[in-house]
Formats: C-alpha cells, sequence, structure tokens
C-alpha cells in the first residue's frame, strides 16, 4: 500500500539515499517506517510513526560505510502500526530482511505451516511470511536468488517485495499487482514504487511489469520473467524535475498543486486539440465504436470525475454511467465486444478500479484507463490509455489530477462519440486561463474564514454541477475533518433540507441561465427561509446572487468550461477552512494516496 525504496550504488551513502526515498514516498501515507542497511551483516532500524522517529532511533555515523539498502513506508493492513509490525521483517537467523506493499492472501497458510516446522513469529503481519520462507530454502542449500523466487512463488495476493541479505550488496525484487519502478543512476541502482522516491537523483526509469523480478547489485540491473528468463527492458525518462516534487513555496502541496491546474491542464490539452479542422486526437484511444453501453468505474474523486465524463456522453446521446468501482459487479459488466469501460483512477493503482477493469477485461468489453501515472497497473492492463498529464500529486486530497480527469474525459467524450464542436474546443482551451483567473481574485479565503466554525457544509447542483458538488464535500471532509454532504439540488427537499440551520452553510453551484438554474435557484430559496447562509458559486449568469449571503465568482463563458472553473473555488474554500483549524492538509488523518487494498 505504501513506500519501497532500495539501493544499490557504489557511494557509501546508501542510508542517505533511503532516508530521502522515504521522504519522498510520505505523501503516500504510512504509519510507521524502517530500513535494512546489508553487506556483511543486516542491520535493521524500524519505528512506528513519523519518519523523524526512524531518524532519530537510527545511529547514521555507524552506517557510512554502507551502500545497498533498503526501506519501507508502511500502512497497516495485518496488525497495527507498531515498531514490531514496521517493516524491514526479518528470518529468526537475521540473514534476509524484507519490506513488502500489498496483502499476501494465503499468509495464515504459511504461517501455519512455517509454525509447525518450529518458526517463531514476532509480528502479526502478513509480510513475516517472507523472510521464514526464504530462510527455510536457504537452510537447504538454495542460492539466494533461488530461495527469494521460490518464496515469491508460494505467495497470493498483491505485492511488490524487495529483499537484502547478510553478506551481499545485492537487493532482490518482485511484483504482482503493486507498482515498483527501477531507477538508472550515475553511481548505482534505485527501486521504489514511485519515482519521487528517487527522483532528486534519477530521472531514467524502468517500470517493472506484474510477475517480473529484478536484481540490483552496485554494478548491474537485471530483469528477469516469472521463469528467470531475462527480458529486455527500456528505460524512459521522466521529465519532472526534482523540483516539481516539492513545495517550490507553498506551505502545503496541496495549495501549489490547486495553483498547478492551469499548467497541468495545458499539458493535459496539447497537442490533443485542433481548432482549426474542430477535431480532438487522443492518439492512444483509436475511434471505437461502442454499440453497447459506456461504463466508467472509479472510486472517490476519480469517481465524481467518472460522473461528469458518463454525463458528456449521456448529452451526446451515448448510453454512459458510471460505477462505484468497489459496487462493480459480474451482474453489472457488459457482455460482448462492443462495450466500453472506462476506469478512472490517478494513480493507475487503485485495488477496486483494478478489479473492476480486469473483470471487465475478462468479460470481452473494451477497456480505457484514464490515469495519471504512467507504466501503471490500470496503463498496462487497459486495452487503450488516456494519460491526464497532471504531473506528481503528493497531497493525498485530489486537486489538479480531478481537473485533468474532467478535461481528459471532456475530450474523451469527444472523440469516442465524433461528436465535437469549435465551441467545444474553444471552451476547453479557456479553461487554463479562467482557473488562473480564480486564482488571482478568489475571495474564497473571506469566505472560509467567516464560515471556520460551521456545524456542517453542503453542497448543491445539478448536471455538470452535481459531481462538482459532491466533489467539494469530500474534499472538505478530507481535509477539514467536518461534516461535509454534496447533494443534487433536487434532493434537498426530499430529506437532508432537515439538517439545514443558521449555521450550515450552503454552497450553491449555479452557472448558466438555462432551467436547471433557475430549479437550483428555488432551492437555494427553500435554505434561505430556514436561515441558512448561502454562498453562490456562479458565472452572473443567473439571479441566484441575489439570495446569497457571499459569491464565489466563475469566470467564463460558461458551458462545458463551468464545472471545471467553479470546482477550483470550492477546492480553495477547503483548504482555507483546513488551514485556518491548523489541519495536517497535506496528510490528512486515516487517508492515504493511492489505495491499493479492496
Ligand atoms: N500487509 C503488510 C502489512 O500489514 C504491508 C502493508 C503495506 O503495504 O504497507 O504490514
Amino acid at each position: 500500500m505504501c513506500g519501497i525504496i532500495g539501493y544499490a550504488g557504489s557511494d557509501s551513502d546508501a542510508i542517505d539515499v533511503l532516508l530521502d526515498g522515504l521522504s519522498g514516498l510520505e505523501y503516500r501515507g504510512y504509519d510507521s517506517a524502517g530500513v535494512a542497511l546489508s553487506n556483511q551483516t543486516l542491520h535493521v532500524h524500524k519505528r512506528e510513526g513519523e519518519l523523524s522517529a526512524l531518524e532519530s532511533a537510527l545511529p547514521k555515523s555507524e552506517y557510512e560505510n554502507e551502500s545497498v539498502g533498503i526501506g519501507h513506508t508502511r500502512w497497516s493492513t495485518h496488525g497495527p502500526p507498531s515498531d514490531v509490525n514496521a517493516h524491514p521483517h526479518t528470518d529468526d537467523q537475521n540473514r534476509v530482511a524484507v519490506v513488502h506493499n500489498g496483502i499476501i492472501e494465503n499468509y495464515q497458510s504459511l504461517r501455519d505451516e512455517l509454525t509447525a516446522a518450529g518458526i517463531e513469529f514476532e509480528s502479526d503481519t502478513d509480510t513475516e511470511v517472507v523472510p521464514h520462507l526464504i530462510s527455510t530454502y536457504l537452510a537447504d542449500g538454495i542460492d539466494r536468488e533461488t530461495a527469494f523466487r521460490r518464496a515469491i512463488d508460494r505467495i497470493e495476493g498483491s505485492y511488490a517485495v524487495a529483499a537484502v541479505f547478510e553478506g551481499t550488496n545485492t537487493i532482490y525484487a518482485a511484483r504482482r499487482n503493486s507498482p515498483l519502478v527501477l531507477g538508472i543512476g550515475n553511481d548505482g541502482y534505485y527501486l521504489a514504487s514511485d519515482v519521487p522516491a528517487f527522483i532528486e537523483y534519477t530521472d531514467r526509469v524502468i517500470y517493472l511489469d506484474d510477475g517480473e523480478f529484478a536484481r540490483l547489485s552496485p554494478s548491474e540491473v537485471v530483469v528477469t520473467d516469472a521463469d528467470g528468463t531475462v527480458v529486455e527492458t527500456s528505460i524512459e525518462t521522466i521529465s519532472w524535475d526534482p523540483e516539481d516534487a516539492g513545495k517550490s513555496g507553498y506551505d502545503h502541496y496541496m495549495l501549489k498543486e490547486i495553483n498547478e491546474q492551469p499548467d497541468a491542464l495545458r499539458k493535459c490539452l496539447r497537442g490533443r486539440l485542433d481548432e482549426l479542422e474542430g477535431t480532438v486526437d487522443l492518439e492512444s484511444v483509436p475511434p471505437i465504436q461502442a454499440s453497447g453501453a459506456i461504463q466508467f468505474v472509479a472510486c472517490g474523486t476519480s469517481y465524481h470525475a467518472a460522473m461528469y465524463g458518463a454525463r458528456l456522453l449521456r448529452d451526446r446521446g451515448v448510453s454512459a454511467q458510471a460505477f462505484l468501482a468497489s459496487e462493480y459487479d459480474e451482474e453489472t459488466i457488459p457482455v460482448g465486444g462492443e462495450s466500453v469501460v472506462v476506469g478512472v483512477t490517478q494513480s493507475g493503482e487503485t485495488a477496486d478500479t483494478m478489479r473492476a477493469l480486469r473483470a471487465a477485461n475478462r468479460a470481452g468489453a473494451k477497456t480505457i484507463a484514464v490515469t495519471n501515472v504512467v507504466g501503471s497497473s490500470a496503463a498496462r492492463e487497459c486495452d487503450h490509455v488516456l494519460y491526464i498529464r497532471a504531473g506528481p500529486e503528493i497531497g493525498v486530497a485530489a486537486t489538479k489530477t480531478f481537473a485533468s480527469q474532467q478535461a481528459a474525459l471532456t475530450m474523451l467524450a469527444c472523440q469516442l462519440t465524433e461528436n465535437i464542436s469549435r465551441e467545444t474546443i474553444q471552451a476547453l482551451r479557456d479553461v487554463p486561463d479562467l482557473i488562473q483567473t480564480v486564482l488571482d481574485t478568489s475571495n474564497a479565503r473571506a469566505v472560509a474564514e467567516t464560515y471556520e466554525d460551521a456545524d456542517a457544509y453542503f453542497f448543491i447542483g445539478r448536471g455538470y454541477q452535481y459531481p462538482v458538488a459532491l466533489e467539494g464535500a469530500l474534499k472538505m471532509k478530507e481535509i477539514t475533518y467536518k461534516h461535509a454532504e454534496g447533494f443534487a439540488a433536487g434532493e434537498l427537499k426530499h430529506g437532508p433540507l432537515a439538517l439545514v440551520t443558521e449555521n450550515t452553510p450552503v454552497f450553491a453551484l449555479v452557472t448558466g441561465d438555462d432551467e436547471r438554474a433557475n430549479k437550483t435557484i428555488g432551492n437555494v430559496k427553500e435554505v434561505e427561509a430556514r436561515d441558512a447562509p448561502v454562498v453562490a458559486v456562479t458565472d452572473g449568469r443567473s439571479e441566484v446572487e441575489r439570495y446569497a449571503d457571499h459569491v464565489l465568482e466563475v469566470p467564463g463563458a460558461g458551458g462545458i468550461a463551468s464545472p471545471i472553473v467553479a470546482n477550483v473555488q470550492l477546492q480553495l474554500v477547503s483548504y482555507w477552512v483546513a488551514n485556518r483549524l491548523g489541519r495536517s492538509i497535506d496528510k490528512p488523518r486515516n487517508l492515504a494516496k493511492s489505495v491499493t487494498v479492496e
């Protein structure tokens, strides 16, 4: 679930590389951390809590000559966060140390088998079976690499695993359903669950595929398949600056990422829109004739983007629906090759979404991944992939990836239906500048300060603004820990209105001046009559401002751009409320960035 870093180098600075790597992975959320340094003997240090707890427990000066090691940030799935349950885990003779991300589904039977053979377990984790399995094979006289491969063969579930042994400077690694990427440096090789772990050392990477193994030493890196046959790999160059993975002067990654949206969207749109021809060209997604339904599967914020994408298709005459990936089951899967299933997942590793996509693949549907992560599981396993190109997002609460998903899904809807107008192209082109206007002029901070003590926050919208209302509420919950709900505006009087008081501001998303806008204004009047403060998020085309206590402006010509632009105002309100309340904005409690367990 969380992070792995490994380094096999010729310089004796492994401990610094590992600690830098772990801090580059912190954004993924974790509850404990640890490292193992290997050479003649194995040294393992691990601590529950923040990385600083590990750093203060490390006798760094003793490791100045070490050049090989692995590190881990854990997000517990088996056994509570504790020093003992933290990784790395070792065998009882301290011959091998193992870090693991994911879940070993058959760990109980392996644990029973090893316990029956007299092995005592120290931790509650599923992971600990791996070093003990390796150790029993070593005791049988099997060499290290074969022992590692045999242990991996025995485990079922999802894993990225890395192991170091006493008496050697080699790291062994394997992955299945959990990401691992290799870094090619000038003075050594890196291994990590994600590029920010080593981007300050190298931008040259090899993505490991599911089922592959890697062997890293200071002099070489070798990738093999399940049979041990060497796999030809290609080195990709990452275009992010190390600077991109830092906060660039902002107090929080989240605020930085909110401010990066104009740029992220320009990257998303670049080379894909042709104003003269009035066309969209998503090189990676050929025109697909979906005579059956188009289904979207996604979780959390990505689900809100998926709802938006499905509505775009429905408005273009295609039967389309968004599903929560965790609720998508065999019955929902379309049969035959004419249906399309679109998985929206910023990390490309979201377990629920991957499960749904795999089921769709098995059922013969065409699958499309809409993701931010090149080489991610979703990108590899779907028939087609549309990268949203938002760049690394470190804040756990998704911001720029949502805007880029909305833009990417708009282009996808145009391409899939071959229904695109110059007006839509122009509207998409305008979005980055309109968001910049919001960033430069927003009064969201003042609104946040006015309502920082509210009992709850409600968000209402219709049509394209309904997913934005849901997303506004999700952001507020995630980072302020306060009660927030988004509703389809029409649903308000079917129940939620009972919650409305003078201490529950209602954020009403009203853009345009059509029937939907007018109906939402009707709902605004209903809440106003119950003394709830109203914050209108509006382009000023309707009369909603007359009934509002505050206005958050949505600049622009309306249409397709409005939901993308309006959402930025809501991101800013949540950010400033959380900031006033002193919350852990980039790493909200209990949440992790990349949710790789179901
Ligand atoms: N399942 C393992 C544990 O509970 C690994 C969790 C993780 O991915 O960090 O320790």
